[in-house]
């Protein structure tokens, strides 16, 4: 009987995030912002989008990135596009970019973030006028379109954007091409990133969700926004339409999983951030393994920093076979999605069969994935497994980005062993006894959720020691996913 199994992290962990890019410059940008855009092609699986103001006014296009990656989809749109100024996302839920008509002009939205009163929202624009929204399939609302009515409730974009930022509950960034220019706009707490690039030598500016999205195309830093942070950019320059906030509560994840190893949030490379992780992990353990690997992709760089500080060789004993299935070909439905993850995986016998191996990951969500890929190792001849997450256990789900399309913390494994232990009802403070590396339940967890998928060993990496590997004031982090602590510094819906 042939068996198959999945080992393919990102298809239980898939990044439902999106990210965007605009660009303004005083020449044709067209290229610029295509593959500006497509470099964002790892936030998301779903959707691609990008809108231009040239010759013809506003132009737009949209497509399904499913089954091909960005920038097949949209090389014909590309070469039929003039203009100067741009701006485009990838998207997994909603279409986007929007293009808008209203009392402050045309123009063109896409936004990042997360909408958790989406409900009241449109009810108070229901309230403030006769506002009404195109339907989107299932009667759902598209929740740009939610927050360009929600801008369009003020005398200008600057004011809508700061009133937008106040009212959402979530979080949500924004990038608006106008005539004249871009506007961007950090989402309030920092949340996401939002980088300034310029181009001197072809007067260009753009703008970035991830920092390394523009340096082959010849720009280099100019600012990242602050939270909160709103600014207006034209191929001149651009100015501050708000100052950013003190309080950020930046995603820790972008680090430990789901932004590119190449990029740079707040000064931090998260390349060296997962090394840093990796070593930091390694110092508290004592596992005498033969091999240490990392699950591809955003594990390889974890296990690095690990092998280096533990002196136990890197190796890869699976491989990505990346020249036909890349990683933007990820489709919505669960058995399509396990089926390309373990035709992209290939083993390597050699490396596996009478060893002992150490397998770092990002992290442990449902474990259904990690089991499956234990077992894999066992029945591929493999000794011992031992299993290093580089975070520490997952205790909460996201409640600030659309970061998983999982809807129950019981999809979480924590969750499931702790509500076997404890019932239906935990308090906070018993969860956060479980979220304490040094307590008797903590321990309990680890042994319970080792035993269920079957590792030789499990050691998670701690919360000081993850933080640590960040390097940026604790405070200035979200942990939320699992210490219950990032919400902001008080006063918002979340606390
Ligand atoms: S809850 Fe977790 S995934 Fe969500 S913003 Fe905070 S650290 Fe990131």
């Amino acid at each position: 009987m042939i068996k198959f199994y999945t080992l393919d992290i990102c298809v239980w962990k898939e990044v439902c995030m999106g990210g965007f890019f605009g660009v303004v410059s005083k020449n044709e940008c067209k290229y610029d912002l295509f593959f500006g855009i497509d470099y964002h092609s790892h936030l998301g699986t779903r959707r691609g989008g990008m809108a231009m103001y040239g010759s013809r006014g506003f132009d737009r296009a949209i497509h399904n990135i499913q089954n091909s990656p960005f920038r097949t989809k949209f090389e014909k749109d590309v070469a039929d596009f003039d203009g100067r100024s741009g701006i485009g996302c990838i998207s997994d839920y909603e279409p986007q970019p929007l293009l808008i008509q209203s009392h402050l002009g045309s123009y063109a939205i896409a936004t990042v973030g997360r909408i958790n009163n989406l409900d009241e929202l449109v009810r108070n624009a229901f309230a403030v006028g006769k506002t009404q929204f195109l339907e989107m399939s299932g009667s759902n609302i598209n929740p740009t379109e939610l927050v360009a009515s929600i801008i369009n409730q003020k005398d200008s974009f600057a004011e809508g954007l700061a009133f937008a930022e106040e009212v959402i509950d979530g979080s949500m960034s924004i990038l608006i091409l106008t005539e004249k220019g871009l506007y961007a706009a950090r989402d309030l707490y920092g949340r996401t990133p939002i980088m300034l690039g310029v181009n001197e030598s072809t007067g260009s500016y753009c703008v970035s969700f991830e920092s390394f999205a523009y340096i082959n195309l010849g720009y280099k830093d100019k600012k990242e926004l602050g939270p909160g942070e709103i600014v207006f950019v034209t191929a001149e320059g651009f100015e501050t339409v708000r100052p950013a906030q003190e309080t950020m509560k930046i995603c820790t994840f972008l680090w430990i999983y789901y932004g590119y190893p190449t990029s740079t949030y707040e000064g931090v490379n998260v390349e060296q951030m997962r090394n840093e992780c990796g070593r930091l992990l390694a110092q508290r353990d004592d596992a005498a393994a033969d091999l240490v690997a990392g699950v591809p992709d955003s594990g390889t760089a974890h296990a690095i920093g690990y092998s280096n500080a533990s002196g136990i060789p890197f190796a890869r004993p699976f491989i990505k076979y990346t020249p036909t299935w890349p990683r933007s070909f990820m489709p919505a439905d669960q058995s399509q999605r396990d089926l390309i993850a373990r035709m992209k995986l290939i083993p390597v016998d050699a490396l596996i069969r009478g060893k002992s191996l150490l397998l770092i990951d990002d992290s442990i969500v449902r474990g259904t994935q990690m089991r499956e890929t234990t077992e894999f190792l066992y029945e591929s001849g493999a000794r011992e497994v031992h299993i290093r997450p580089a975070c520490p256990p997952l205790l909460y789900g996201c409640r600030f980005l659309n970061f998983s399309r999982s809807s129950s913390e019981y999809d979480l494994i924590t969750r499931r062993i702790i509500k076997e232990r404890e019932g239906e009802d935990v308090s906070d403070e018993v969860l956060s006894d479980y979220a304490d590396p040094d307590s008797v339940n903590y321990r309990e967890m680890v042994d319970e959720i080792r035993k269920q998928l079957n590792f030789t060993s499990l050691r998670f990496n701690r919360l000081d020691d993850m933080t640590q590997a960040v390097g940026i004031s604790r405070d200035k982090l979200c942990t939320y996913c699992w210490d219950k602590r990032g919400c902001c510094s008080g006063g918002c819906k979340g606390c």
